[in-house]
């Protein structure tokens, strides 16, 4: 049985588009999944300022791995591509989060699903959006189309 999962990427560092490419491809090859779809990408302000722009996406999963065996790889590949854990929110050249795992609910202290801040970033609501039908219902209830509603398409261009 497999669940499907999303996946929201991140670069700033080293090529970000190309990071992008290359983890998408990394996704693919994690053992017992598979790359269903990935979003466009996008170009968004940083968080935080006076960092470079960041090159986001959201990637479709279905997977026979349990969370926290997802949430391995996903660190393995962040790892695999330079990933530097200096200071929290830093730049860094590839960042997975796992944004949605089936109807799960997850909190835990390593892995929080629906990731904790997906409500207010546009950088994953509208890739997100690409991929799920219009109607979508994230496992604690909300309604996707109400949490775009109400994030507006801000500092965010599609490439
Ligand atoms: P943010 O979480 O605000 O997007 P970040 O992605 O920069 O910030 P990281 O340094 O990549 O944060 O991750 C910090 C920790 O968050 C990880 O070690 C991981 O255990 C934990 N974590 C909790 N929930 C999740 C999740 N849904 N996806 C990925 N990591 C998570
Ligand atoms: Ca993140
Ligand atoms: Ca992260």
């Amino acid at each position: 049985m497999t669940v499907r999962a999303y996946i929201g990427l991140g670069s700033n560092l080293d090529a970000p588009d190309a990071q992008l490419r290359c983890a998408l491809q990394a996704l693919d090859r994690v053992e017992s999944t598979r790359l269903v779809a990935s979003s466009a990408l996008y170009g968004s302000d940083s968080l935080l300022a006076g960092q470079p722009r960041y090159t986001n996406a959201v990637a479709a999963l279905d997977t026979g791995l349990e969370p926290l065996a997802l949430l391995d790889a996903l660190q393995k590949i962040e790892n695999d591509q330079g990933r530097v854990r200096k200071e929290r929110w830093g730049p860094r050249t590839l960042d997975l989060d796992l944004l949605l795992f089936g109807d799960r609910v997850i909190d835990v202290p390593r892995l929080k699903v629906p990731h904790y801040h997906l409500h207010a970033r546009p950088f994953v609501l509208y890739p997100l959006a690409e991929l799920v039908d219009a109607d979508f219902v994230l496992a604690d209830g909300r309604r996707l189309a109400q949490l775009l509603q109400d994030c507006p398409f801000v500092g965010l261009e599609r490439l």
